[in-house]
Order: structure tokens, then C-alpha cells, then sequence
């Protein structure tokens, strides 16, 4: 498999164009992959950064704040900008949905669940030193983990939503489609992206149910949409190379090397 570190970004830059309050959307039918205003944001500086970090055995905490500095517009939360400007940065026990929008490096390259739980733990350590906030990354990257090793939907709802999400884990996405409000904890954000997975019949209708929550648009997306393609182990080339010609060279020389250390 290829870019896989792709399969974040796109459903980021897709949901970008309906973060923000004015341009939320429930309609599914009306989501556009990739409208005039998509770009890439924090979610995809932030994956990025963590995959970076893994494949250069780079310090997590450093490289995410370097990163994080080198693209400061990119949308970062007001307490993750405090972060960010202090130079002796520590972790400020976020239960933000931060962690599990940026820790799919970890369920890509693991090669055992103990190792998987130990790297998206590294992963969110550095802002994230609660338990809420660790959780969120752990339950997003062992459902990649398994996924990528051919696990079912049944298997995920039951062993990971059920596990971890226990609230979210009977319902459907139709009982809370119209409810749900912009939510930027882990609590609020990692269950239903996991149903959007779960509901889905592919990747791109996976990013769509995720946009089309009306919540916090590109995270929703950036965290079902690596779940989706290690399930069904494709995206579309046409997707993907829009999505390439948004991103600066480096995230593209950390997708390509990312691909070959994974070898998927
Ligand atoms: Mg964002």
C-alpha cells in the first residue's frame, strides 16, 4: 500500500472547507471532496510530524513543536498555540481530539498491539499526559493496527469502539446524525468517526459521512479516514494526487519514506 499517510491528509484538507461555523454541513449529497477551499491544516502538520518522528528517530515532543512552528497558521487550537510558543514546551494534560487526529503513524507501523499502544501513547504524551487524551490516540490507532492486518468491522466495533467507547458502541450513525454539534474532545470525536468507518462503503464515503457530521469537519475526517483505507486498502489516484499537490515537499518526502519503512 502507498501513502498512506495520505489517507489522513485527504480527509483533512476534504473537511477543512466545513470546520468552520458558517460552513458546516449535514447534507451528505452536498459535501465536495476538495472544494476552492481546501487545504491542509494542524491534523496534517501534526500526522506528519509523528511519522516523522518515528522513521528519523527524532524526539516526538521536538519535532511536533518544530513542525508546529514552521506552519503556525495552519489552524492550531488556542492551548496547543500556547504550546507552541513556549520553548521549553510541557504536556498540558489535553483531552483534546488532537491526539487521535495525529497518532495514525503509530497503527501503521506497528507490528504487534503492545508496540502499537506504546506508540501512539508517544505520540500523544507530549500535550496529551491524561488519560482521556492518551485513549483517543491508542483506540484510533489500534483500530489502523488491525485493520491493516485484515480485521472486520464486527471486530472493531466490538474489540475497539465497544472497549473503549462503551456510549457510542450500540448506535448507529442515523440515531445521532442530526444531534451532533462540533464536539473537539477525544470523548466526542473518536466514537462517531469510528461509526462513519463502521457505516461506510468506502473511502470517499467514509470522508463524506465524516464531513457531513457538521462538527469539527477535518478531524472527524483525518481520523476515520486512515481506518477506511486499511480497510478497504484503497483510495482514488484522482483524490490522492490533488491532495499531493497541496502539501510541501517535506510532508511529501515523509509520505514516501513513511511508505517504504511500513511496507504494507
Ligand atoms: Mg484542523
Amino acid at each position: 500500500m502507498k501513502n498512506l499517510l495520505m489517507s489522513a491528509a485527504i480527509g483533512d484538507i476534504a473537511g477543512s472547507a466545513y470546520e468552520r461555523r458558517a460552513h458546516r454541513i449535514k447534507d451528505y449529497d452536498k459535501v465536495k471532496i476538495f472544494s476552492s477551499r481546501a487545504h491542509f491544516t494542524d491534523d496534517t502538520v501534526l500526522t506528519f510530524a509523528c511519522a516523522e518522528a518515528f522513521i528519523e528517530h527524532l524526539d516526538m515532543s521536538m519535532n511536533l513543536w518544530k513542525c508546529a512552528n514552521e506552519h503556525r497558521h495552519a489552524g492550531f487550537g488556542s492551548k496547543f498555540k500556547l504550546w507552541m510558543a513556549n520553548h521549553y514546551p510541557r504536556p498540558y494534560r489535553s483531552l483534546g481530539n488532537g491526539s487521535a487526529m495525529r497518532c495514525s503513524s503509530a497503527g501503521w507501523l506497528a507490528g504487534s498491539v503492545e508496540e502499537c499502544i506504546k506508540m501512539a501513547t508517544e505520540t500523544a504524551a507530549p500535550t496529551h499526559n491524561r488519560p482521556e487524551g492518551i485513549k483517543g490516540a491508542v483506540a484510533t490507532a489500534l483500530a489502523i493496527f488491525h485493520l491493516k492486518n485484515g480485521a472486520s468491522k464486527e471486530y472493531i466495533r466490538e474489540n475497539i469502539l465497544n472497549e473503549y467507547y462503551p456510549d457510542w458502541a450500540n448506535l448507529e450513525y442515523a440515531a445521532f446524525h442530526d444531534e451532533y454539534t462540533f464536539n473537539s474532545t477525544c470523548a466526542g470525536s473518536v466514537g462517531p468517526a469510528m461509526i462513519c468507518f463502521l457505516e461506510s462503503k468506502d473511502y470517499i464515503d467514509c470522508i463524506k459521512l465524516a464531513i457531513s457530521l457538521g462538527g469539527d469537519a477535518d478531524t472527524l475526517a483525518a481520523i476515520a479516514g486512515p481506518m477506511a483505507y486499511a480497510f478497504y486498502k484503497k483510495m482514488p489516484d484522482a483524490v490522492v494526487c490533488q491532495a499531493i499537490k497541496k502539501l510541501p515537499d517535506w510532508m511529501l518526502h515523509v509520505n514516501d519514506k513513511f511508505d517504504e519503512v511500513c511496507n504494507i
